[in-house]
């Protein structure tokens, strides 16, 4: 079988090879229909990502396509307390464009922006921040990375000089030790999950840094050599802690460091950590973190072998999100786990298309391959591509535009696949931004909570409508194709080339490849890559160019992206959010596995029958003062706000933590948590909320 090829089969009829729509491992599927119909999706052999293997989201949970809730018709309305009112495409782009152009004329060109989706492909998100760009005339583009993995986009952009994992899947199956910190690979990436274990099977040990005791810890089979069990909030901390032992015990790798880093820096951070406060017996009052296995796991990790680190946004949603990156790379340069196979720094993607919706571009700051905006050759490549004049000037980030929408400033936003209201922190504040815009224009498959604040609804296809591409969490690029024709008539491409052609955008692409081939010609580590060569191929890791045809499944093997590699001092500071008499718990928040983000599409396929609700995980000592018993009602609150969920009583969090999903909008998880944000990325810190638990009646 090829790839690329459509399939004729007895029965099914044929097939068609596309991507998943959920995960940043991104599994290759066979789509498999009977004339229109789509009966099932096998995992695809020659996926290079999952090679034949699936999950139970990928494999049954694609029936939201078809879903009674999808939108299918243009909808608007002038006011958000006026029923919607179905329109042509042509009175919806003519509406939106003229209220749009009405906003900038009164006030001012950087009035309005672009919000993109992890969840849409490179095509469509690379063609929304060129709408911000070349139509809109500013730099105001984010994407919901910005919530999730902003902080790896800096940290690994600071120490080794390029924003990715260094690493492709396979390498796991030459490690010897591997963290996993602030990720549950079992519920969130679980074809990665079962390469890990089966590793661990063949002898490779584990340590697992993170609040509860999720199912690597201990399940069949499989068992950490190590469980950190920090203190929500106190990564960076434990991090430094474990770099302390290596240095004062000298068990770095002095020659990779000497040969591959910045000596000087190198020493600068060998002073900060051998300091006596990061010892682990300091450490341990600080995180509850045993000093033993602490100083254990330690040297186990430099002295085990090839050693790999794996972390998701247990570390990314903090205050000190970036910092808490820059250590883990401090972590493997100091032990020479940098540059082959079996080793490596690999960010854990929430989203199918995290990795891809960074790379095009989409941040306010930067324009596609992680270029800022302020360097005027980079300007230049996409002033004479797109032949306008590219703004110097940094855009609003998500949570700077809902400020300045309270403030007045910002009037207009096109939202592409995202649900911000559901899932951006402190929901009162997005609300209040919301309303106070005078054009929220939704492009999403239903209507979603923010469409509660729209003036226009434009419906949106699923990844079953669509080619495209889209980039895991290894940087491989796989293709998504089309399966059926879209529902609503058009694919999210050309409803973004509709709105930019309503304000004179001229664009006049004809198919998605056509964009690859603008994104190959304008981005130097997408040099190499198009429909043609992926069809031919398979996929391919970035960067492909002329340097490497053939992709790159491991990074920085001679020399670091930007050169020599960087350590840098990371100093823990205390979040600001602080337990108390009246909020003495500590909140923290993630994934189950039938379950997908804020459970648009999940809650729409038969996957919801296991997990109907979401659950507040609390350990029997903090049920039983409480008098809250398995399965009650409970009231949940913090300083934002209060919420009513059941309860679970388990003892897989720690005396003093609780712990829930955010998949279903009426338990409102982000009414609950704060308005704390990463230092250098205004990534929220949804992982460390002050709370009170208490009996309840119910809702
Ligand atoms: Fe693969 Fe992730 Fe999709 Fe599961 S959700 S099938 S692991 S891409």
């Amino acid at each position: 079988l090829q790839e690329n090829s459509v399939i004729e089969l007895g029965t099914p009829e044929r097939a068609v090879v596309t991507t998943c729509a959920y995960c940043g491992v991104g599994c290759s599927f066979k789509a498999e229909l009977n004339g229109d119909e789509l009966v099932r999706m096998v995992p695809y052999k020659n996926g290079k990502a999952n090679r034949g293997h699936s999950c139970v989201k990928g494999r049954f949970a694609y029936g939201y396509a078809n879903h009674k809730d999808r939108i299918l018709n243009p909808m608007i309305r002038d006011q958000i307390t006026d029923p919607w009112r179905e329109v042509s495409w042509t009175e919806a782009m003519e509406f939106t464009a003229t209220r749009l152009r009405a906003l900038q004329a009164k006030y001012g060109q950087k009035s309005i922006g672009v919000i993109t989706s992890s969840r849409c492909t490179n095509e469509e998100t690379y063609l929304v921040q060129k709408l911000a760009r070349a139509v809109f005339g500013n730099n105001n583009t984010d994407t919901c990375a910005r919530v999730c993995h902003s902080p790896t986009g800096y940290g690994l952009g600071q120490t080794f000089g390029t924003s990715a994992g260094t690493q492709d899947f396979d390498s796991v199956e030459h490690t010897d030790v591997v963290i996993v910190i602030g990720a549950n690979p079992t519920d969130g990436h679980p074809v990665f999950a079962s390469r890990l274990k089966k590793r661990m099977r063949k002898g490779a040990k584990l340590i697992v840094i993170d609040p509860r005791r999720i199912d690597l810890v201990k399940s069949a089979h499989i068992k950490a050599a190590h469980h950190l069990p920090l203190r929500p909030g106190t990564n960076v901390a434990v991090v430094t802690a474990l770099s302390h032992v290596i240095v004062t015990e000298g068990l770095m790798d002095e020659a990779f460091i000497r040969d591959r880093c910045d000596w000087d820096e190198f020493q600068d951070y060998a002073a900060f950590v051998s300091d006596l406060r990061h010892s682990p017996e300091a450490t341990a009052l600080l995180t509850g973190v045993d000093a033993n296995e602490l100083r254990a796991a330690a040297r186990l990790f430099a002295t085990g072998g090839n050693g790999a680190i794996y972390y998701g946004l247990g570390v990314t949603e903090h205050s000190q999100g970036s910092t808490t990156v820059m250590a883990i790379a401090n972590l493997a340069m100091l032990t020479g786990n940098i540059g082959r196979n079996g080793v490596g720094v690999n960010p854990l993607r929430g989203q199918n298309n995290v990795q891809g919706s960074c790379d095009m571009g989409s941040f306010p700051h930067e324009l596609p391959g992680y270029r800022h905006v302020k360097f005027p050759e980079v300007r230049k490549i996409y002033e004479d591509a797109w032949g306008i004049t590219i703004d110097p000037e940094p855009g609003l980030r998500i949570p700077n535009m809902l400020d300045a929408a309270v403030d007045g400033t910002f009037k207009g936003l096109y939202c592409q696949g995202e649900d911000i209201l559901q899932s951006d922190p402190d929901t009162k504040h997005v609300a209040a931004g919301l309303a106070a815009m005078e054009c929220v224009i939704v492009h999403d498959l239903f209507l979603n909570e923010t469409a509660n604040y729209a003036h226009v609804f434009l419906p949106g296809s699923s990844f079953l409508e669509k080619d495209g591409t889209f980039t895991n969490a290894e940087r491989r690029i796989n293709r998504v194709r089309k399966v059926m024709a879209p529902k609503n008539g058009y694919g999210d491409w050309e409803v973004t080339q509709l709105l930019a052609n309503a304000m004179n955008g001229n664009w006049t692409y004809t198919h998605p490849s056509q964009i690859m081939d603008e994104i190959a010609a304008t981005t130097p580590s997408f040099a190499g890559v198009n429909y043609d060569m992926l069809d031919a191929k398979g996929s391919v890791q970035w960067p492909c160019n002329d340097d490497n045809p053939d992709g790159t499944p491991l990074m920085h093997v001679d020399g670091f992206v930007r050169g020599k590699g960087r350590f840098i001092v990371t100093e823990y500071i205390a979040t600001d959010e602080k337990t108390g008499p009246r909020f003495p718990l500590l909140l923290t928040t993630g994934r189950i596995l039938s379950q997908y983000n804020v459970g648009a599409q999940t809650r729409r396929t038969d996957n919801v029958i296991w997990h109907d609700q979401d659950l507040l995980e609390i350990h029997p000592h903090d049920a039983e003062v409480r008098g809250v018993k398995d399965g009650d009602y409970i009231k949940l609150a913090s300083r934002s706000g209060e919420t009513t969920l059941r309860a679970t009583i388990t003892d897989r969090v720690s005396p003093g933590v609780v712990y829930t999903t955010f998949h279903h909008p009426d338990t409102q998880a982000n009414v609950i948590t704060t308005d704390f944000t990463d230092w250098a990325t205004n990534c929220p810190e949804y992982k460390v909320t002050a709370v009170q638990v208490s009996p309840s009646n119910g809702p």
